[in-house]
């Protein structure tokens, strides 16, 4: 028999996998954390990822103060397409190197406990539900901002997980005559004007094309080697080139969210991920633009207000327990039901 630890009743763990980090989280029954820290990790083999994922949770369980015996479910988010069902995963701009290897089983077999996976704007949505904005709110949408653009809708209390594994996509939305091309093929997408990587395109072109911009000074001189956290920095300083490039940023998202409402009438959206801590350069044109392109807005018919989340990084390991915890509900259900 095994030492009582000093946490003898059960706990969830919730692994967030972002693109050279990965966030370990430990709570009970509450998403409030019991533990949380973050280690970086390299891309390598099945299973060299394994090994990585089983240190961080030992190491996770034995910092807390837990038995493995005590852990009750593993939820994972990833920055790829996961089959909900196998765990395998299916396709990712950066996770090629997993293609078609399950990242829940060999964690179900070692530990004995549910393990689920999805992808990360789902996880997000989780989070948000469970820890968030959701508290207070059953009607919402999610808008990650980071390397990327991605999505989620809570819709009347139920996260929208698409089938075939897919989820909600605002990010590949045309709203512009630009021709940039896009991570996902396709020309012009929001996603490729407003991610990290665009803004620090705009930084680019306008270092390029001449204009008198501290960004100059700060990239030596170098417009190749422009960055979205220079483009913060220039802003901060009062530099107009930055602050105009951030203004078509919010623009843009404005006009985004004025789509998602007229779709599906969320009460609130919710910006999570990388950037959500610059939402202070953004949201009051986000939301004025939002409202001026919806006429269901500016006549009052329905309501909503776009709002940084209160998350921080702990958001997505959040929601990929809240994720495993209904999963182990359903299956209890379930279970009731057949024994009826
Ligand atoms: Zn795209």
């Amino acid at each position: 028999m095994g030492r009582i630890g000093m946490n003898a009743k059960g706990c969830f763990l919730g692994i967030d996998f972002g693109k050279t980090n990965v966030r370990f989280a430990i709570v009970k029954d509450e998403p409030k954390l019991e533990y949380f820290t973050k280690r970086s990790y390299d891309r390598g083999s099945p299973g060299e990822m394994h090994r990585q994922i089983i240190e961080g949770i030992d190491a996770a369980l034995e910092e807390a103060g837990y038995e493995q015996s005590s852990l009750r479910g593993i939820g994972i988010d990833v920055p790829a397409v996961v089959n909900r069902d196998s765990g395998a995963i299916l396709w990712g701009p950066d996770w090629d190197f997993m293609a078609g290897a399950s990242l829940t089983k060999p964690l179900a077999e070692r530990y004995r406990v549910p393990v689920v996976a999805d992808v990360d704007t789902v996880a997000a949505t989780w989070g948000e539900y469970w820890a968030g904005a959701g508290k207070t709110c059953d009607r919402f949408a999610v808008l990650t901002w980071g390397t990327g653009l991605g999505a989620g809708l809570v819709i009347d209390g139920e996260v929208q997980e698409h089938p075939g594994n897919l989820f909600p996509e605002f990010g590949h939305s045309r709203v512009s005559d630009d021709e940039w091309p896009c991570m996902c093929g396709a020309r012009g997408c929001l996603n490729a004007m407003v991610c990290g990587g665009g803004i620090a395109r705009h930084g680019r072109e306008a270092v390029q094309s001449g204009k008198e911009t501290i960004l100059r000074e700060l990239c030596g001189g170098e417009p190749g080697t422009v960055t979205s956290p220079m483009v913060f920095e220039a802003a901060e300083r009062g530099d107009e080139v930055a602050n105009a490039i951030l203004e078509r940023v919010a623009v843009l998202l404005g006009r985004l969210c004025a789509n998602v409402v007229l779709t599906v009438q969320p009460e609130k959206i919710v910006i999570v991920g990388g950037l959500a801590d610059q939402c202070d350069w953004v949201l009051d044109t986000i939301n004025r633009v939002m409202r001026e392109s919806c006429w269901l807005l500016f006549k009052e018919l329905t309501a909503c207000e776009v709002v940084a989340s209160q998350l921080g990084d702990t958001g997505g390991a959040l929601g990929a327990i809240c994720k495993v915890r209904r999963t182990i509900g359903q299956s209890e259900l379930e279970r009731k039901e057949v024994a009826k």
